[in-house]
């Protein structure tokens, strides 16, 4: 299937910028893995960004300005080492995933929770990414035909399909589709086809849902 939703220029310079968060730079990641169109973008970004670099007069460069620089590029080098340890060496900190779906090299290095289970067909697993383990991010596992309960979010949400396919009531999206929704948006996204549908999701705030049963099921699940 086509991709066919991506996320904005301004979201790939950001990331190419290093200025988005962890959360949401870990689905940007994984959605330029996911997307041709978007790496060669990406790509793009960041050559467009190293002439720019290059091209400032010298006197319009703060003087602590190579020393910022390498220091970023230390504390590069510094995660993308210990990026290479705990995956090789505790290949569970991986959820149970369905044959044929990709693991996105992007998730590597990063903690999961085990699935836990939320609702009829519906599963989550939690997960601590390398640069920010208290970042809001999680993996969501619905079953054909199921729905997250309908929810409202107070900041931005965003969603990067890695298996299966949604619709929002508006759309289709399929792997490797990416979505994003400001806060207030009240979606229930249906699962479309024969197989589990799963998502990297990150939010800002909470989730809230509506009604009482899914509320309960949201705080137990600390969402
Ligand atoms: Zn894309």
């Amino acid at each position: 299937m086509t991709i066919r939703h991506h996320p904005g220029d301004e979201v790939l310079l950001e990331l190419a910028a290093g200025r988005l968060s962890a959360g949401p730079a870990l689905l940007a990641s994984v959605h330029a893995e996911m997307c041709p169109r978007c790496r060669e973008r990406l790509r793009a970004l960041e050559a467009a960004g190293g002439v720019l670099m290059e091209s400032l007069p010298a006197q319009t460069l703060r003087p602590d300005a190579l020393a910022r620089t390498l220091e970023a590029v230390d504390a590069l080098k510094a995660s993308r080492e210990s990026s290479a340890l705990p995956v090789a060496a505790a290949p569970s900190a991986r959820p149970a995933w369905p044959e044929g779906a990709p693991w996105p090299q992007a998730l590597e290095g990063c903690r999961f929770t085990p699935w836990k289970w939320i609702g009829p067909g519906m599963w989550w697993s939690r997960m601590a990414p390398q640069r920010d383990a208290a970042a809001n991010v999680f993996l969501l596992r619905i079953a054909p035909g199921r729905s997250l309960p309908a929810h409202t979010h107070k900041g931005l949400e965003w969603t990067q399909v890695l298996h299966g396919a949604f619709h929002d009531g508006h759309d289709l999206f399929g792997p490797g589709d990416f979505d994003s929704a400001d806060g207030g948006v009240h979606h229930q996204p249906v699962v479309q086809g024969q197989s589990d549908c799963i998502c990297l999701a990150a939010v800002d705030g909470r989730l809230l849902f509506d009604g009482r049963l899914a509320r309960f099921v949201g705080a137990l699940a600390g969402m």
